[in-house]
């Protein structure tokens, strides 16, 4: 009976963890050579980091890949590629 007394809502008690990385690699991004990976609170961060990274470091690949998509593609690509990182 001490079970029912408890008030239900205050046993699922709220995760308070910190928050999942997301991550974006340059591997995941088919540059098996480089070690790069972008860490950040939001996907949005990651992009940017890997962004910046990759127009940097991977011209010729940056070049080559905005031959064969346009940005918005480009960019639906890579978000598909953001981990979560436990
Ligand atoms: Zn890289």
């Amino acid at each position: 009976m001490d079970e029912s007394s408890k008030t239900p809502a205050r046993r699922r008690e709220f995760k308070k963890r910190k928050p999942n990385m997301k991550t974006l690699s340059c591997k995941d991004l088919g540059i098996s050579e480089c070690n790069f990976s972008a860490k950040a609170q939001t996907s949005e961060e990651a992009m940017k980091m890997a962004t910046d990274h990759a127009t940097h470091a991977h011209k010729d690949k940056i070049e080559e890949m905005g031959k064969a998509m346009n940005p918005e593609q480009m960019k639906a690509m890579m978000t598909s590629k953001i981990k979560d990182e436990a």
